[in-house]
């Protein structure tokens, strides 16, 4: 399954990230998605939930935002930014596009507990 070679992919680079940060609990991931990237986000969210599941990142929550893709129309010559799996020129219509993009899926923000301060004393 695409999704969970994703989720791999990004449990390693949570646990990477919580590691180097020092971090207790990772409480949300946030994820930008590119319109083409073909991820459901419902499969990724429950496939998540399993590879998190006794890890720094059990219980977090995964949220997707797509990230909008450029395109410029080849008819009129306007450039746009489609956020839908629409692809046609919204100022002519024409379904003639260069889409630039649309592939990736990055991490965009990953909220996280501070581990409890030790009393280091002096
Ligand atoms: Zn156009």
């Amino acid at each position: 399954m695409h999704e969970s070679a994703i989720v791999a992919g990004i449990m390693r680079i949570l646990e990477d990230e919580a590691c180097r940060h020092g971090v207790a609990r990772i409480t949300r991931v946030r994820l930008q998605v590119g319109l083409l990237a073909a991820v459901e986000e419902r499969t990724l969210s429950a496939c998540f939930d399993l590879y998190a599941a006794g890890t720094v990142a059990d219980g977090a929550e995964l949220s997707c935002e797509t990230t909008p893709m450029h395109g410029r129309c080849r008819v009129c010559g306007k450039e746009c930014e489609l956020t839908r799996r629409h692809f046609a020129c919204p100022a002519c219509g024409a379904a003639e596009l260069d889409l630039s993009g649309g592939h990736e899926l990055t991490i965009a923000a990953i909220e996280a507990q501070p581990q409890p301060q030790q009393g280091v004393r002096p």
